[in-house]
């Protein structure tokens, strides 16, 4: 896993766990597949990058990988996959692809704690007591 800024690597350990699960998820499977190393772009920021941010990276909630090498196909792969296994629930979705402003990349995300829908991931992550 590589950082393209040294201050997100340690911010990636105040990232929400279910936002790492998936990171380090991701990061296997990018191995699996022999794509490029996951590169983090982003992860916590207070300051807003555009006017109408949500502001889900501020509380450790969201984080940025870079779509650099891999290719159209593997991008939709890469964001169906994740989608399909972590299901953020109503009408958002944990992995899109989208330019803000600052590069085309993957936005991840991961709902508010005690919001949790995921049905496929594992149990020790639905600490709320969402999956019996
Ligand atoms: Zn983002």
């Amino acid at each position: 896993m590589r950082f393209k800024k040294e201050k997100d690597r340690q911010l990636f350990w105040e990232l929400d766990i279910r936002l790492r699960y998936i990171l380090i998820w991701l990061e296997y499977g990018f191995k699996l597949n022999n794509l490029p190393e996951l590169k983090i772009t982003s992860t916590i920021r207070k300051k807003k990058l555009i006017k109408n941010e949500s502001g889900i990276h501020a509380c450790g909630r969201a984080a940025d990988i870079s779509i650099k090498g891999l290719s159209e196909e593997d991008i939709k792969w890469i964001v169906k996959s994740i989608n399909k296994k972590f299901v953020y629930g109503g009408k958002y979705n944990t992995a899109l692809r989208h330019d803000v402003g600052f590069g085309d990349h993957i936005h991840l995300q991961v709902p508010p704690q005690g919001e949790l829908l995921w049905g496929q991931c594992p149990g020790w992550i639905c600490w709320n007591g969402l999956i019996k």
